[in-house]
């Protein structure tokens, strides 16, 4: 039976609801997906972890809407709600601010659009319960909850941030809603090729791909930068051999042609750019990674700061999801023995892991970051507007790999004579 292949979350536009509690967020998403996928109730505080649905959205194509519980929950367990719903922040790429039609707008919407606009994430107003207004009410000019209509939409203009009236119950201005996100869509989310301008399509050019069958592999099955570089590849016509480091020498000799292109994991980085001719442009996955989940260039400006660490200097290592170490893992083990080395003393490590990147950066003289490819681009460079700002440097694990190994200038090579991404 043929399988349909699933958009990866991470490359899907994150669209997430966020408001008071009952402002209908729930209702919202299923009016929007035509779907009973949040739950929906009258009793506020309702939805406690976020809940996620993906769909396809004409123009926009894969978006996953992320539920968000109430910003004015209460209690403990309110405050635990509301913690999740603002780390949902960090991997936003636009928001549905969601306010009811006879609402005021108080702190906690001034608060959202406030950070929205710190964080540079896309806001649109939602203003919901327009089923509210009855067909006279819309008629009358002293109709209270009309004119609290009114008067959002106001605020918002002077806000310079677009508002759709909509009615979750009866669909009323969905579809506006619908087009309203279109044409919002965030610059971050624009498609990228992986491979842009290192391969040139159509012309049948010729990739190795080196996946070490190693302990870090998972069983039965190759890492999600393999696949989708093995994706990029095919859609772009050329041919793509995937061999282990043990049989790429054997597979450089059985081409009639040099490739025009390797692409390595970094893990063994070192053996295959003792196999590959320096005459063969030559990278890795979390290279090509850097640049389509963030920006390499600030990866590589970052680098530099490992020639000048201290003993003792503090260093954050942020993984964007939470799985299980192993032993010999990147992260825990092996970048920072490779630091220590470097440096010749021991560093003050710390780990973030999943959505919980610190706010506060002050403390470190390094960010490390892993590739992120669980997560969106915008939220990678999201996580890099905060550390760019609180001025500390930051590399991710495959450009940090590469410089502590020597190579990095040979593996960023394809792409300063590439088209710039
Ligand atoms: S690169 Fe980051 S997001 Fe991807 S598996 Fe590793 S820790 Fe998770």
């Amino acid at each position: 039976m043929k399988q349909m292949q699933k958009t990866p979350q991470a490359d899907r536009l994150q669209i997430a609801l966020f408001g008071r509690r009952n402002t209908g967020k729930s209702s919202i998403i299923n009016a929007l997906t035509g779907q009973q996928v949040a739950l929906v109730s009258e009793i506020p505080g309702t939805t406690t972890d976020p809940v996620v649905k993906a769909m396809e959205l004409g123009k926009l194509g894969p978006v996953l809407f992320i539920d968000t519980a109430g910003l004015d929950d209460e209690g403990t367990l309110g405050e635990l709600r509301i913690a999740k719903s603002r780390a949902v922040l960090g991997r936003t790429d636009l928001i549905l601010m969601v306010i009811e039609a006879e609402a005021k707008i108080s702190e906690l919407e001034e608060e959202l659009v406030q950070t929205a606009k710190e964080r540079q994430i896309p806001l649109i107003a939602v203003i919901n319960k327009i089923d509210r207004l009855s067909d006279e009410q819309k008629k009358s000019v002293d109709s209270e909850i009309r004119n609290n209509v009114a008067e959002l939409k106001a605020w918002f203009k002077r806000k310079k941030l677009p508002a759709v009236a909509v009615s979750a119950l009866t669909g009323e201005g969905i579809e506006r809603l619908k087009d309203v996100i279109i044409e919002v869509r965030p610059d971050s989310q624009r498609p990228q090729s992986l491979l842009g301008g290192l391969l040139e399509p159509g012309k049948k050019e010729t990739a190795i791909l080196v996946c070490p069958i190693d302990k870090a592999a998972p069983k039965g099955r190759l890492i999600l930068p393999q696949v989708q570089t093995i994706r990029a590849a095919l859609d772009m016509r050329a041919k793509a051999f995937v061999v282990t480091e043990k049989e790429l020498s054997s597979a450089l000799e059985g081409l009639k042609a040099p490739p025009s292109l390797v692409i390595t994991d970094s893990q063994v980085f070192n053996t295959v750019a003792s196999i590959v001719p320096e005459t063969i442009p030559l990278t890795s996955f979390s290279i090509i990674y850097a640049r389509y989940k963030g920006d390499l260039w600030t990866f590589v400006e970052g680098a530099q700061k490992i020639d000048t660490l201290q003993g003792g200097e503090k260093i954050l290592i942020a993984e964007a999801c939470t799985h299980r170490p192993i032993e010999e893992d990147i992260g825990r083990v092996k970048i920072p023995g490779l630091l220590e080395k470097r440096v010749g003393a021991k560093l003050d490590f710390s780990w973030s892991v999943g959505g919980d990147f610190p706010e506060n950066l002050d403390e470190y003289q390094l960010v490390i970051h892993c590739g992120g490819c669980m997560i969106s681009r915008a939220a990678v460079l999201q996580r890099l507007r905060v550390v760019k700002n609180a001025g500390v440097p930051v590399v991710n694990y495959g450009v940090c790999l590469a410089y502590l190994n020597g190579i990095l200038e040979r593996v960023i090579k394809p792409f300063r004579i590439s088209v710039p991404d």
